[in-house]
């Protein structure tokens, strides 16, 4: 990214969602800055190929790690892979993230479940197992990708289960981030609009119709770039990036817009 000079060689960073998408452009990005890598993902192929390219890219130590985020032994067997392999983890970037859009009396209890587990609990959780040894180095950074839906009030058809669990993590990462404040513990949430990734493609209305106009993942590789770059002594609590010109990311979405057949 231009203008932003960030060196990170030496440190280790642990990507969640890390195959694909955002976790992908996010983990690529930090490749470019020279951080040694832990990516997690469910599906083994696409994550050793993205550890084989970035290893074979940058120069960059990584490890691929299976994981699925909703489950806690296996968020416990991600630190304990990321400390065998690097000793500490220096930052923990939470991307790992699943949509669905469903009228909320159609929607089955098992998918709300889900992304409550995947969406807030494997944020929360990860958090809680990776924040003690940074407490205690007094030094680290967690770097979160929320949601800019949580800019829309009220949430959008369709989107209560994804939305709320969405501002409910929110609000959890940033009173994390005056509660950290005093351990030298940074804490920010990126709150990108919509980003054309397979996540968006399973949507409804916003793939089909405006897809040019989604955001490229490597925005909110800049935007984890920028955070990166401020003073030792600053932090970015929220950075929103949102797309021009997509109704998705009004603040009121149009009701035919949102009403899923
Ligand atoms: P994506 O292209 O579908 O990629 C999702 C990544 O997460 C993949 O690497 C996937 O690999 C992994 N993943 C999914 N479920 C997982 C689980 N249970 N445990 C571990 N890894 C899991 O999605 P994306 O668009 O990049 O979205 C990433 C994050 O950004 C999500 O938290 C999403 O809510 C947020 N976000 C997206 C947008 C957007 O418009 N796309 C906008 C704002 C925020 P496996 O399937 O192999 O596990």
């Amino acid at each position: 990214m231009a203008n932003v000079s960030v060196d990170l060689k030496g440190k280790v960073a642990v990507i969640t969602g890390a195959s694909r998408g955002i976790g992908k452009a996010i983990a690529t990005r930090l490749a470019e800055h020279g951080a040694n890598l832990v990516l997690a993902a469910r599906t083994q192929g696409p994550l050793d190929a993205t550890v084989n390219e970035l290893k074979a890219k940058y120069g960059i130590d990584a490890i691929g790690v299976p994981c699925d985020v909703a489950k806690l032994d296996h968020l416990q067997n991600l630190v304990a892979k990321a400390k065998d392999k690097f000793k500490q983890i220096d930052f923990l970037v939470n991307v790992a993230g699943v949509s669905s859009q469903h009228p909320f009396h159609e929607q089955p209890i098992e998918d709300f479940e889900m992304l409550a587990h995947v969406n807030y609990l494997g944020y929360v959780r990860l958090i809680r197992l990776v924040i003690p040894d940074m407490v205690a180095r007094k030094d680290g950074h967690i770097i979160n990708v929320v949601s800019g839906s949580t800019l829309v009030d009220p949430i959008p058809r369709g989107f209560l289960a994804y939305s709320s669990l969405k501002m409910g993590l929110r609000a959890f990462l940033k009173g994390l981030f005056w509660e950290m404040r005093e351990y030298n513990i940074k804490v920010t949430s990126l709150l990108p609009g919509v980003v054309a990734s397979d996540l968006t493609d399973h949507l409804k209305d916003v793939a089909v119709t405006q897809r040019d106009r989604l955001m490229d993942p490597k925005a909110v590789a800049d935007m984890v770039s920028f955070a990166l770059s401020v003073p030792a002594n600053a932090c970015p609590l929220e950075l929103a990036v949102i797309n021009q010109l997509t109704t998705w990311t009004k603040p009121i979405i149009d009701y035919k817009q949102t009403q899923a057949k």
